[in-house]
């Protein structure tokens, strides 16, 4: 996605996108030898997203109150950590949020980011998930309100942020959601690419819900980080055509 970017906008010989797996235990070592070794930046996925913005000499307001870092930015001899998940999902909705009652689901990595920038955009957000506590803490810290029993129908926004369908899990066995009980009108939107449409997706659409999947989500906040190591305007369409293939 971001080498098709790059390519879009001729900058391909210069610049180059790569993936770089590093376990646990080695994050701060090789984070550490990037800069010099020519590095502009970095996008950080899971689970080293705590560890980046532990890592950090700036953080931004964003980063530090999500908790994580998911792009990084290697100037002047200090290390920038920032995340764009959360503007990302704000990007890829068809319209603002502002004043629409919202169903997050998940309190995870994801989770975070989507309550902190649904609260941030004015929405009323209520948080479901498996384990209790973790929504509990979650919207202690950042806001929204834990919820155990989700009226579905009374949403106006729907955002799964767990994990399920991921491994081919039925979310309508695992989430607190009937696969009839979507309504035009609805946004829904499902974190989790790979499947697309997942089974989320394809049972809203099929109720009349718009739909917003994960690659949207994924192309939105790539986009945004491609202008904070570049300072150029992403070219969102080479962006989607690369991330699906
Ligand atoms: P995480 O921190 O590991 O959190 C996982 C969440 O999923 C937790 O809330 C967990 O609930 C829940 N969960 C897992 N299995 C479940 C099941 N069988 N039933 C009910 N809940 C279940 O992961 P994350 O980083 O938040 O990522 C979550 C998903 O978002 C992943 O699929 C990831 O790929 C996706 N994601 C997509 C984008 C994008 O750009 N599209 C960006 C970030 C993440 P418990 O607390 O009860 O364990």
């Amino acid at each position: 996605m971001h080498n098709a970017a790059l390519a879009e906008l001729g900058m391909a010989g210069e610049w180059g996108y790569e993936a770089i797996d590093v376990a646990p235990g080695g994050f701060e070592q090789r984070l550490g030898a990037m800069p010099r070794q020519g590095f502009a930046g970095a996008n950080v996925t899971v689970p080293h997203k705590g560890a980046a913005l532990a890592i950090a000499d700036l953080l931004s307001e964003t980063a530090r109150e999500i908790g994580a870092a998911n792009t990084l930015t290697f100037a002047g001899g200090e290390i920038g950590a920032d995340n764009t998940d959360a503007a990302g999902l704000l990007n890829a909705l068809p319209a603002s949020p502002a004043g629409k009652r919202a169903l997050v689901l998940g309190a995870g990595g994801a989770a975070r980011a989507v309550v902190w920038a649904l609260v941030r955009a004015g929405a009323e957000v209520e948080v479901w998930n498996r384990t209790e506590l973790r929504s509990r803490n979650l919207c202690e810290e950042l806001g929204g309100r834990p919820v155990p029993g989700p009226d579905q129908g009374a949403y106006g926004l729907i955002v799964n942020s767990t994990a399920v369908g991921l491994r081919g899990e039925d979310p309508f066995e695992e989430l607190p959601l009937a696969a009839g009980a979507f309504a035009p009108g609805q946004v829904v939107m499902d974190m989790v690419y790979g499947a697309e449409p997942t089974r989320l997706l394809a049972a809203a659409r099929e109720a009349g819900a718009a739909v917003v999947d994960g690659i949207e989500i994924l192309v939105q906040q790539g986009a945004l980080s491609f202008r904070i190591w570049t300072g150029r305007e992403a070219p969102l369409d080479a962006m989607r055509a690369a991330a699906r293939g």
